[in-house]
């Protein structure tokens, strides 16, 4: 069985930062590949600083799926609609706003909502 590791784990992969009934994902840290409940056990539990997934390893399995314990690519996770592929079971949508901790994220347009970024508007200004 997949190793996980993480602070108060219980058997699907819940720990003391993350409790909910959908909180049931492990995501394997890049740094050093070992699957923690969330980027918070890794650095209370690790000695050495997280490091994101680039996009072009996103092929490689990192979410374990707590409920069925199915390892998922990183791609099909992020593009699973919050639902298991494996077994059904529902991810936690708010895990969204979490992603940047773990995988590398180009500019995220439209999630944000309130957005402090200017508006590159530069083609709307009309030269006389
Ligand atoms: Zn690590
Ligand atoms: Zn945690
Ligand atoms: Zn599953």
């Amino acid at each position: 069985m997949t190793e996980v590791r993480g602070i108060d784990l219980d058997s699907e992969t819940r720990c003391a930062h993350w409790r909910t009934a959908l909180d049931i994902i492990a995501i394997k840290m890049k740094c050093c590949g070992v699957y923690y409940a969330c980027k918070d056990c890794h650095d209370a539990l690790a000695d050495h600083p997280s490091q994101v997934w680039p996009q072009n390893a996103w092929d490689e399995p990192a979410i374990l799926c707590g409920a069925c314990k199915a390892e998922l690519p990183i791609r099909e996770y992020l593009a699973c609609e919050n639902v298991c592929p494996a077994c059904g079971a529902g991810f936690n949508p708010g895990c969204h706003h979490h992603h940047h901790y773990y995988f590398e994220m180009g500019p995220d347009p439209g999630n944000h909502s309130q957005s402090d970024e200017p508006i590159c508007g530069g083609d709307t200004v009309r030269r006389a």
